[in-house]
């Protein structure tokens, strides 16, 4: 997509602090981190969502993920990491290609903790499961 940053950082026209490149991913730093070494995962194929790309892409970059989250781990001298992935705006997507995070954590970084937990209802996890279930 022309209008796309990370494709325009995909085609070279646009900077990145590039950690990684294969066929198919690129790795870079996150220029808005949440801690020092924060990084970006993509296909360099154009996917806005989780929910359209092709399972090829997404298994690279899993691939790559892995390898470059103990990098950022150990560098970083975390004492964690979490690999987040957000889809459309009420998951807190901006851009709108498909990216995984990987973000190294520090005890009292102030990111999220772990999050309020719901519970379900009697009766309502079996009609979840039947919900989901049936699309599958
Ligand atoms: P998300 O909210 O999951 O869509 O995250 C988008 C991320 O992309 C944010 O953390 C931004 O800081 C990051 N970002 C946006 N533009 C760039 C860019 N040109 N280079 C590196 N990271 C970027
Ligand atoms: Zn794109």
């Amino acid at each position: 997509m022309t209008d796309c940053i990370f494709c325009r950082i995909v085609r070279g026209e646009a900077p990145c602090g590039k950690i990684y490149e294969d066929d198919r991913v690129l790795s870079f730093l996150d220029i808005g981190p949440i801690n020092p070494g924060h990084t970006l995962v993509i296909p360099k194929a154009h996917y806005a969502t989780l929910f359209e790309a092709a399972p090829e892409d997404l298994c690279a970059c899993i691939a790559v993920a892995e390898k470059i989250a103990v990098a950022v781990f150990g560098a970083m001298g975390a004492g964690g990491l979490n690999l987040l992935q957000n889809n459309l705006r009420p998951a807190g997507q901006r851009v709108d290609h498909i990216h995984f995070h990987l973000i190294p954590r520090h005890v009292g970084d102030g990111f999220f903790p772990n999050w309020p937990a719901k519970s379900y209802g009697p009766g309502e996890m079996e009609k979840v499961l039947e919900r989901i279930k049936a699309r599958l």
